[in-house]
């Protein structure tokens, strides 16, 4: 469009959860111009690798830019009335739990409260579940046990601020990259000391004062080690353990039990453990970063707790400079869990267990038939839809194909369904492949929206294209699905400022102060203040104090008010000697997920260009494996052959294969289809940094 060229519009990176401000600038040839936002309060116009490449992942390449059924164009009338259709005669045959969705965290906060709306408050069930189930449901469900909220305390001004910072399972060079960076030039003016716990010695690790090399998944042993230390050397803060938190007694006898074996669980130095001990426990500001490396898990949820257990037993929470923090790893992670994208929660962080929060979105809502029991997680999702449970399943922006464990099961369980309905940019993902329905949905640089990073900070993302072909958003897709499933008058949105003031309003309805989430003074934006919004940090409560952090006014959203102190058990790490390697997976710097968009960017594709695993030198001659030899990589679910890269930095034992290759390349390189789907008891996140494989040269 003409009238659209040579504009520049302010919008956020598509990509991670740092939630840049992107400046976009449209060019009569096609080109976009891209710049970071100098305004912008997540990067102050920084912008990392790949968020400056954005404009060369767009164009319609490949595009999915029609409609189709069975492989054919169909008209959208055709289509929503299909798929409106069979959800319909599953949910009469067979239920409401027959159906369900699997979202995403690329979907703006719009997208996901209509969907979270239509299963949860409509159709009756909670079984929409999303690929955050991935990323940071761990996080979620510590952040519940020990503050009685899902809430972020802190701020990244808090990462310039601190004194020390800890980032545990966490390559924040080159997963988050302009936190990073906001990081090391405060480094550079005040000295931070960086201790860095991961078994890798990433890019990250290598700028540490201290790298703890730990043996994975022995986090716990780490923490209750130092919580234990802290309460021995009197590192306590008296006054607010009394006044704000409990349960520190039998958290503490919990964590002493181990105190003299942390060196050995963790596979660490003495000296090492000792050091880090002693600077934690002398030094006021620090804050403690985490993100999949303790999130993807068994023990996630307790290795979140025990990181908050020590930020709680010296008051080092929610004051500049100090506390613990979840980094999220996609774009609008934290938006989803505002909205109940989880199959756990209700929207508004309105607890789904509690009948008062279920009859009180049903009295705003008006409806008589929002979900009573927790829907299904991810993984058993997929699992009911294998078994036949599931007769329809609608998967929006996401590839579960490739990126969940035991992969290949969900291409059988999807093959299987009788219904599969996937919305998306790209007709042949390998989850699109899998499709009876496929819906082109409207991509980054075409959607209007909001977002929320992981400090709380909601932002706008808006268009600067017009959307190709038939291609439309998210949020309009389930509104004319809802629509033709009879539920026209709870879904009348004709644009996505229409939901973000329902969003606003529910947030603030009946909220005495007992939900932390309460942006009910957006409640009130017409369609120019929403299209004009500007960086907001929730809560944004309608009377408009102004709180930037949770926390450290010793206020949490128990029942009593009280923070609590969590036991958390060390876990003995699960072994299996056909398969004696730990496989962990993650990112590499410049590719996101299953590379969908980040692939089309030669620029990119250049900093690592295909699929590797590396390999401790040791273990590379013990198993005759040479630099760049391929390597066959094999689980009891099956096998992949990538490029050997022989390298000290991995930690002896272990092996590391990045996430984002998927089966479109020319090998298929899908990691994920060798990790067994072993979850996490409480959060139900699968433990995908540690699988069990054996290598061999290929
Ligand atoms: Fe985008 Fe994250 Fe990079 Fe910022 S740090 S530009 S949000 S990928």
């Amino acid at each position: 469009d003409a009238t659209r060229a040579n504009t520049t519009v302010r919008t956020t990176c598509a990509y991670c959860g740092v939630g840049c401000g992107v400046l976009a600038t449209p060019r009569a040839d096609g080109s976009v111009d891209i710049a970071g936002d100098p305004e912008h309060p997540a990067n102050f116009g920084r912008l990392c690798s790949k968020g400056s490449a954005l404009g060369e992942t767009l164009g319609l390449d490949g595009r999915l830019l029609h409609p189709r059924v069975g492989g054919r164009r169909v008209s959208w009338d055709a289509a929503t009335e299909l798929v409106a259709e069979r959800f319909a005669h599953a949910i009469a045959e067979h239920g409401p739990n027959s159906v369900a969705l699997y979202v995403s965290g690329q979907l703006l906060t719009e997208d996901y409260f209509v969907a979270n709306k239509l299963m949860k408050g409509f159709i009756g069930s909670a079984n929409i579940d999303t690929n955050s189930r991935l990323c940071m449901a761990s996080a979620v469900a510590g952040h519940r046990r020990a503050f009685g909220a899902d809430i972020v305390p802190g701020t990244y001004e808090d990462f310039e601020q601190a004194d020390l910072v800890v980032l545990v399972g966490s390559n924040l060079a080159w997963c988050h990259p302009v936190l990073h960076q906001r990081l090391m030039a405060a480094r550079d003016r005040i000295g931070t000391r960086l201790v860095v716990i991961d078994p890798r010695r990433t890019a990250t690790a290598v700028d540490a004062d201290l790298h703890l090399a730990i043996e994975p998944g022995s986090d716990v042993a780490l923490f209750n080690g130092l919580f234990a230390y802290m309460s021995e050397v009197g590192a306590v803060d008296t006054g607010f353990v009394a006044a704000h938190t409990c349960g520190l007694e039998q958290a503490l006898a919990e964590a002493s039990g181990h105190v003299a074996d942390v060196a050995r669980l963790t596979g660490l130095d003495p000296s090492d453990v000792q050091a880090f001990f002693e600077l934690f426990a002398r030094t006021e500001k620090v804050v403690t970063a985490f993100s999949q490396g303790v999130n993807q898990s068994v023990s996630g949820t307790d290795k979140v707790n025990s990181i908050i257990n020590c930020h709680l037993i010296s008051g080092r929470i929610g004051k500049p400079g100090m506390g613990p923090f979840s980094v999220t790893g996609q774009p609008n992670a934290m938006g989803g869990r505002e909205v109940g994208g989880l199959a756990t929660q209700l929207a508004a962080h309105m607890d789904l267990e509690a009948a008062a929060d279920r009859e009180r979105l049903g009295r705003f809502w008006q409806t008589r038939s929002v979900a009573d029991r927790p829907g299904l997680k991810a993984v058993d999702l997929f699992e009911a839809v294998r078994d036949g449970r599931i007769k329809a399943l609608w998967i929006m922006a996401t590839n579960p194909v490739a990126s969940m464990p035991d992969a290949d099961l969900v291409r059988e369980a999807l093959k299987a369904c009788p219904f599969v309905v996937v919305s998306d940019i790209l007709p042949d993902t390998d989850t699109a492949k899998c499709a009876d329905v496929l819906l082109p949905a409207a991509g980054w640089g075409e959607k209007d929206g909001t977002v929320t990073n992981s400090e709380r900070l909601i932002s706008r993302q808006r268009a600067f294209l017009d959307l190709p072909g038939e291609a439309r958003p998210d949020w309009w897709i389930i509104t004319q699905i809802a629509r033709r499933m009879g539920f026209t008058a709870a879904f009348p949105y004709s644009k996505p400022a229409d939901i973000f003031a329902e969003h606003a309003a529910l947030s603030s309805f009946e909220n005495d102060g007992g939900r932390a989430f309460d942006i009910g003074g957006l409640a009130a934006l017409d369609a120019a203040g929403y299209h004009e919004l500007a960086p907001a940090r929730w809560p944004f409560r309608r009377d408009a104090s102004a709180q930037t952090r949770f926390g450290g006014d010793g206020r949490f959203f128990t029942p009593d008010g009280r923070a609590r102190f969590v036991a958390t058990p060390v876990a003995g790490p699960a072994r299996e000697p056909r398969y004696p390697m730990v496989l962990n997976t993650g990112r590499v710097r410049d590719h996101w997920h299953t590379m969908t968009r980040t692939g089309r960017s030669p620029r990119l594709s250049r900093h690592i260009a295909e699929p590797f695993v590396e390999i401790h030198p040791l273990d590379a001659a013990q198993a005759g494996i040479g630099p760049a030899d391929l390597v066959r990589v094999e689980s009891p679910l099956g096998q992949i052959v990538v490029r050997a890269l022989v390298a000290a930095t991995q930690r002896q034992g272990t092996v590391f294969v990045p996430m984002h290759w998927n089966g479109q390349t020319a090998s298929d390189a899908r990691v994920d289809s060798l990790v067994i789907a072993d979850t996490d008891p409480v959060s139900g996140q699968p433990a995908l940094k540690s699988g069990r494989v054996r290598i061999a040269r290929f």
